[in-house]
C-alpha cells in the first residue's frame, strides 16, 4: 500500500431525488474515507444533464448534511481538484479523446444506430453474443473522408485488444477476471461528442486522485473497460474499485422512486431519524462489531468493504422502523419535543404542558411526529371522541364504574393516578384488566396506548372529569 491518503467519492448524476440504495453508497464511501483518514469527495455526474441540475445538486447536500455525511471536497466546498461538476470539465474528456485516438487507442465510428442492430440482430440469430463487429475499426483515410462527406457523425470507440484478459482485485468481491474478447469495443463519445459515462468517470477519478471507488454491483461489468482507459491514458495512479449488492426491497425488486417507500426526502420527511437510516443502512449487508445504534465515528473505525456480503441486501422496513425505534428512545425529552415539534400539523392542539414534559410521556407509543401529534389530540383536544374499540370497552364497562370514579376525589385522578385507580377500584368492586381498560378507554379515548400513570397526570383536571361524566351518564 502506498502512503497516499485515502480519497472516497460519491459521484451521482444529480438528476434526481437520491433512494436508500444511493445513499448507502455515499455512506460506505464516507465511511472508509473517515475510517482511514481520508477525504471524502462528492462529484456531480451532470454530463447529460438537461437543464441545469443545481436545485437537485443543492437539495443533494443538503440530504448529505442531514444525514452527517460532510463533504470535504466538491462543487460547493471546492478543492484541489475541482472543478466538481461534469459539465464543468469538458476540456479534460477533450483531451482525453484526443490523446486516445492520436495513441491509436480509439477510432471514429460511423455505424448508423440500424447497422448496429442489424449487426446485433444477426449475432443474436447465430446464438453468440452481440458484440461491436469491428465495422469501422480500420478504416482508411479515404474511407472516412467517404461517410464523413455523406454527412454521418462518428462517435468514438475504444479499440479493446482482441486476446487477453484484465485481472483485478476488487475490495468486496475479491479477485475479478474479464476476457478482453468478451467486451468488444466501446463507445467513449456520443456523436456530439459528449463523453460516456466509461470516459468521464474514470478520467476524473484518476484526476481528482481518487485512491477507492466503491459503488454498486451493476457498475462490476464496466470497471474492466474502466481500467483498460486508464491504462491507455497512462494514468500510473488508478483508484481500486469494489463492488457491492444493489438493495432490493422485500420482494427482491430494485428500490425504485415508482414504487415509493424508500426515497430519502420521503423518509425525512415522514420523520426518520438520521441515525436511524444510518444504523439501517449500513447493517445492510455488512454487521459491525457491536449492536445497536452506533455513532458514525464507530461506524467508520468499524467499516470493511471486504467484509460486505455479496449480493442479497435486502431493504426491510420494519427493520428500518426497529432502528427507528432504538433512535427514539436514545433521545432526551428536548431532543425529543424538537424532533416532534418540527413535524407538527398545521391544526396541531395546543399542550397544556411543556412539550418536552410530553413527548417523554409518549416516546414508547410513538416512531413518528405525526404519532405523537395524534396522541397530543386524543389526550388534550376536548372535542376528542373514543374510537369504536374505547366505545365498546366504556359501554361493556357500564356507568357505574365511572361515576365510582367521579366519586373519588382524593387523591385526584391528575395527581396521583395509581392511588386514584386503586380507590376507584374498591369502590366500583372492580380490578385488573376490568378496571384499567375502560378507564383508559374514557379517558385516552383509545383502548391501547401511554403508560396512564405517566399521561393523565399531564391532562387538565377539568377535562379528566369531563370525560369521566361523559361515561357516566346512561
Ligand atoms: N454517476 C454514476 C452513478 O450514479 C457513478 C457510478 C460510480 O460510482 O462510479 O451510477
Ligand atoms: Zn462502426
Amino acid at each position: 500500500m502506498s502512503d497516499d491518503p485515502i480519497r472516497t467519492r460519491f459521484a451521482p448524476s444529480p438528476t434526481g431525488a437520491l433512494h436508500l440504495g444511493n445513499v448507502r453508497t455515499a455512506l460506505f464511501n464516507w465511511l472508509y474515507a473517515r475510517g482511514h483518514g481520508g477525504r471524502f469527495i462528492l462529484r456531480s455526474e451532470d454530463t447529460d444533464a438537461e437543464r441545469s441540475a443545481d436545485a437537485s445538486l443543492t437539495a443533494l447536500t443538503d440530504a448529505l448534511g442531514w444525514l452527517g455525511l460532510t463533504v470535504d471536497e466538491g462543487p460547493e466546498e471546492g478543492g484541489p481538484h475541482g472543478p466538481y461538476r461534469q459539465s464543468e470539465r469538458s476540456r479534460l474528456y477533450d483531451d482525453a479523446l484526443a490523446r486516445l485516438q492520436d495513441s491509436g487507442h480509439a477510432y471514429r465510428c460511423y455505424c448508423t444506430r440500424e447497422e448496429l442492430a442489424e449487426a446485433r440482430r444477426r449475432q443474436l440469430a447465430a446464438g453468440r453474443p452481440p458484440r461491436y463487429p469491428g465495422t469501422c475499426r480500420d478504416l482508411s483515410a479515404e474511407e472516412r473522408a467517404e461517410r464523413e462527406a455523406a454527412g454521418r457523425v462518428p462517435t468514438i470507440r475504444f479499440r479493446v485488444p482482441d486476446e487477453g484478459s484484465i485481472t483485478f482485485s476488487d475490495l468486496v468481491l475479491g479477485s475479478q477476471t474479464a476476457r478482453l474478447r468478451e467486451i468488444g469495443d466501446f463507445i467513449i463519445a456520443r456523436s456530439d461528442g459528449s463523453p460516456a459515462f466509461f470516459l468521464a468517470n474514470a478520467v476524473d477519478d484518476a484526476e481528482m486522485a481518487v485512491t477507492h471507488v466503491l459503488r454498486g454491483e451493476d457498475h462490476l461489468t464496466n470497471t474492466p473497460r474502466q481500467l483498460l482507459l486508464l491504462n491507455a491514458l497512462g494514468y500510473g495512479q488508478q483508484p481500486r474499485y469494489g463492488h457491492f449488492g444493489l438493495i432490493l426491497d422485500m420482494d427482491g425488486r430494485p428500490l425504485s422512486k415508482r414504487r415509493g417507500g424508500a426515497m430519502l426526502d420521503e423518509l425525512r420527511a415522514r420523520g426518520y431519524r438520521p441515525e436511524a437510516l444510518i444504523n439501517h443502512l449500513v447493517r445492510i449487508g455488512f454487521a459491525p462489531p457491536a449492536d445497536g445504534i452506533m455513532d458514525l465515528d464507530a461506524l467508520a473505525a468499524a467499516f470493511d468493504p471486504a467484509r460486505v456480503a455479496h449480493g442479497g441486501a435486502r431493504h426491510d422496513g420494519a427493520a428500518l422502523d426497529g432502528w427507528q425505534r432504538q433512535a427514539l428512545d436514545r433521545l432526551d425529552a428536548d431532543a425529543l419535543w424538537e424532533w416532534m415539534a418540527a413535524g407538527a400539523p398545521e391544526d396541531a392542539v395546543a399542550l397544556p404542558v411543556d412539550g418536552p414534559v410530553f413527548a417523554a410521556a409518549v416516546r414508547p407509543n410513538i416512531l413518528f411526529p405525526e404519532d405523537g401529534w395524534a396522541w397530543a389530540r386524543r389526550l388534550f383536544d376536548p372535542e376528542a371522541e373514543p374510537d369504536s374499540d374505547a366505545r365498546a370497552e366504556i359501554a361493556a364497562a357500564g356507568p357505574g364504574l365511572f361515576r365510582a370514579a367521579l366519586a373519588v376525589q382524593d387523591p385526584a385522578p391528575t395527581e396521583d393516578f395509581g392511588a386514584w385507580a386503586k380507590a376507584t377500584g374498591r369502590a366500583a368492586g372492580a380490578k385488573g384488566r376490568g378496571l384499567y381498560r375502560p378507564l383508559r378507554a374514557a379517558l385516552t379515548n383509545a383502548v391501547e396506548g401511554p403508560e396512564l400513570g405517566a399521561v393523565v397526570p399531564l391532562m387538565p383536571p377539568e377535562l379528566v372529569a369531563a370525560r369521566l361524566r361523559a361515561c357516566a351518564a346512561d
